[in-house]
């Protein structure tokens, strides 16, 4: 493993670094999540790049930033046991945006106006900033992105085209704890109680997924709001299904034959996400 903390000694190392360049952008805390979308880069090239940053410019919320779970030390020790020949990108906030921590604006098709870009204000095009600084300097042949963040991964692929980087963007299957719970770095953050609450999110995905083709999209709405009442410690704040390409909310009146559930929950102050395929 070779640790760089600055993009310049980064850069100068991989012009003469082995291609294809795989790279999976992560903000530490590393899971199980997290290392199926390294251990895929590490199939398909023949060097791999894992940035590990905890971007200040995503985070609406001051409180989330500062609770952002951190294990640098055990990060880079897992790192180190699955393959020694990994490259670590362990910036700092100044060698990504200088003086001037912000976000660039970005033309996102309309992707970010819904789920979580509308229940967190400016949170794409801080992740979109990072993402296409990240593309432009290390001009990776392909960057690995999970479906737990699926709005993430759409606007990613959109930018990514839109600025015609030469990147292949890959989208990877949720990996999941085994009673449903997507893996996420914020599960840490949780109680033992919360913890066993959790779960209720991938349940709440479950009932739509088994009634989709049954009953118009408007009467798994109140089923999942239903499912949600009944349990009072976790509260839900939004349950969509949408077109997985545009991300509009699909035909309330119409049964679901096509489509993905988006939904997000608070525990306590914790907001966890998560998403399925309906089909
Ligand atoms: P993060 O460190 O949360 O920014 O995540 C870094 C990358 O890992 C993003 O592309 C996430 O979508 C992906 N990721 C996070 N959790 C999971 C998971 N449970 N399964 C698959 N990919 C994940």
């Amino acid at each position: 493993m070779k640790v760089f903390k600055t993009s310049q000694s980064l850069a100068e190392y991989l012009s003469n670094e082995t291609r294809p360049l795989g790279m999976v952008p992560t903000m530490g805390a590393l899971h199980l999540g997290h290392l199926s979308l390294i251990e895929r880069a590490l199939q398909e090239n023949q060097s791999v790049l894992i940035s590990i940053f905890v971007n200040p410019t995503q985070f609406n919320d001051k409180n989330d930033l500062i609770n952002y779970p951190n294990s640098i030390d055990e990060d880079l020790l897992q790192i180190e046991k699955i393959s020694e020949k990994i490259l670590v990108y362990l910036p700092k906030a100044d060698d990504v945006y200088g003086n001037i921590v912000e976000a660039k604006s970005f033309d996102l098709a309309g992707l970010d106006q819904m789920m979580e870009g509308e229940k967190r204000s400016g949170h794409f095009q801080g992740v979109a900033t990072v993402v296409a600084h990240f593309l432009k300097t290390f001009s990776p042949d392909r960057a690995y992105f999970g479906e737990k963040d699926f709005q993430q991964l759409l606007i990613i692929d959109h930018i990514n085209r839109s600025l015609k980087l030469k990147t292949k963007i890959i989208g990877c299957p949720v990996v999941r704890e085994k009673d449903g719970l997507a893996m996420s770095s914020r599960n840490s953050l949780l109680t033992a109680d919360q913890r066993k609450q959790a779960s209720k999110l991938f349940e709440g995905l479950q009932i739509a997924k088994s009634n989709a083709k049954k009953v118009p999209y408007r009467s798994l709405k109140i089923m999942v709001n239903a499912f949600f009442e009944k349990h009072n410690k976790i509260t839900l704040d939004y349950f969509i299904i949408a077109d997985p390409n545009t991300l509009k909310e699909i035909d309330l009146e119409q049964p679901v034959h096509q489509g993905r559930a988006f939904i997000a929950a608070y525990l306590g102050k914790i907001r966890l996400i998560d998403n399925l395929d309906m089909s």
